[in-house]
């Protein structure tokens, strides 16, 4: 089996838009700081989009340790 087999996501999936490597929040290109955790590092490499509106009571969120409601990458590479 190839180890290679995975390809390179080259296009995000909104475009304008990049994820934080931190806490996978979805922001514009624009911004240099993530509203959610304060990070300061993005990539434009990211996979899957799930909005958070009621993190509380999402197993989603929980599972991905998300706490504050919002946009978020499912994969950040
Ligand atoms: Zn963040």
């Amino acid at each position: 089996m190839s180890t290679r087999g995975r390809r390179p996501v080259r296009r995000s999936p909104l475009p304008g838009y990049k994820a934080c490597r931190n806490c996978k929040a979805i922001v514009p290109e624009e911004s240099d700081k993530c509203p959610v955790c304060g990070g300061t590092e993005f990539t434009k490499d990211w996979m899957g989009l799930i909005i958070i509106l009621k993190p509380e009571e999402s197993c989603i969120a929980k599972k991905l340790g998300i706490t504050k409601e919002g946009m978020y990458a499912i994969e950040v590479l």
